[in-house]
């Protein structure tokens, strides 16, 4: 292969925010390659694949085998309390993320969408016209890609964002940390529900089952930075007569462990997802809902949205930042669950952010916790 590649749009990232952009630029003609660091789609991925059903009409894929659980059901525990809040209207999905981002990945390159895995972008630079030269280590021998426009798509430590200084460095107080394990060997009592327990011994955290099936299940905790709870995982799977419950066992099978970091939003979505020829989406440009940490959807969105502005800068041959601002109103209108937009859904879990965790709190009457909890989980 040549040292060097030319193209309309690059975009760095094969999750679902850049696999969506991908997909939705080639269905509109506009040539664009994905870049992918890792030797796979969906490889070394961490994520409980927790989301709303409606993202797949959003995007437009069928109920596939990705799909491991339907759920109704949100399931609330606190120390010896626990509450239950069952949907009629609404319907949650547990998928394995990496079937789901390599059923996205297909639909993409069908369309005609060009992923090259194990291509990490290093750095970028302009040209004298304003376009892009990323530097890139590739195993197919590629050096530099030239582009008009670029989307950072990368993750939450974005290379984008940095090399172009729209994502400062996230402080502590800006994400939550997820350390999780997919678990074999159980008997699940309640499949159809996501189960999340909170103790005043584990402050500032929560911990969650979302089922795979009666017999699997993604377990994980979720904790603000600084917390050292470095071994909760092993020591409640190892001793909690709760979580013994949930599982249907003591002594379940670890198939997997993994972990990672969720940028909160606020601050975020960052100041700048947009510059010159450049815009961040998904878990680069900070969208995700601040309490459990769901991503996938706001990615898709986002990254959709991105896509709109993109067909519609390069239409009118421009694509300098003022253009391409209107993507911040596009990604704000998505359609998100329930007639709420997606500003309106960050937004309210944002300002629901420390209310929420102070219900799990000794100094909360029970009675308030419990209308809290029906407000917070009503349709
Ligand atoms: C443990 C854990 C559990 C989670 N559970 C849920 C859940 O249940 N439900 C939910 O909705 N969300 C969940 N999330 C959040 C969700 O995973 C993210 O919000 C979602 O993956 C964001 O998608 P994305 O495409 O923006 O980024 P990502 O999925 O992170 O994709 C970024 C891609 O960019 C690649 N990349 C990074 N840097 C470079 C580079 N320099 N060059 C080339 N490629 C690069 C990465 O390899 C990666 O494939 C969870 C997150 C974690 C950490």
């Amino acid at each position: 292969m040549e040292e060097s590649l030319q193209t309309q749009v690059l975009i760095v990232g094969a999750g679902p925010s850049g696999l969506m952009t991908a997909w939705r630029l080639a269905e509109a003609g506009i040539p664009c390659v994905v870049i992918e660091k890792q030797s796979a789609v969906g490889a070394h991925l961490n994520c409980a694949g927790g989301v709303d059903e409606s993202v797949l009409d959003f995007v437009g894929m069928g109920r596939g085998g990705y799909i491991k659980q339907h759920v109704d059901t949100f399931r609330i525990y606190y120390n010896d309390e626990s509450y239950r809040r069952r949907y009629r209207n609404w319907k949650g999905i547990v998928v394995s993320r990496t079937e789901f981002d390599r059923a996205l990945a297909l639909r993409a390159e069908e369309a005609g969408v060009k992923i090259m895995l194990q291509t990490r972008l290093d750095g970028l630079q302009r040209d004298e016209d304003g376009d892009f030269i990323a530097q890139v280590t590739s195993v197919f021998g590629l050096k530099t890609i030239h582009s008009r426009l670029v989307v950072g798509a990368d993750g939450p430590k974005t290379k984008v964002g940095t090399c172009l200084g729209m994502a400062p460095r996230l402080r502590p107080d800006q994400y939550i940390v997820f350390a999780t394990m997919d678990l074999g060997g159980l008997q699940l009592e309640e499949t159809e529900a996501w189960h999340f327990l909170f103790r005043d011994e584990l402050p500032n955290s929560y911990t969650w089952v979302f089922p795979h099936g009666k017999h699997a299940a993604n377990y994980g905790v979720g904790m603000l930075p600084g917390q050292h709870h470095g071994n909760w995982l092993k020591d409640l799977l190892r001793a909690d007569p709760l979580l013994h419950k949930i599982l249907g066992t003591t002594t379940p099978e670890v198939r997997r462990r993994g972990g990672g970091i969720v940028p909160l939003c606020g601050p975020r979505p960052l100041d700048e997802i947009v510059t010159d020829g450049a815009l961040l989406v998904g878990d680069a440009a900070g969208m995700i809902e601040p309490i459990f940490g769901e991503g996938i959807f706001p990615a898709v969105l986002s990254g959709a949205a991105a896509a709109e502005t993109i067909v519609d800068a390069l239409s009118r041959g421009k694509t300098d930042k003022a253009t391409l601002a209107v993507y911040d109103r596009r990604w704000r209108a998505m359609p998100y669950t329930d007639g709420w937009t997606l500003e309106e859904y960050l937004n309210w879990m944002l300002s629901q952010y420390k209310p929420f965790y102070r219900l799990f709190t000794r100094k909360t009457w029970r009675w308030k916790r419990r209308w809290m909890i029906r407000r917070f989980f009503s349709d």
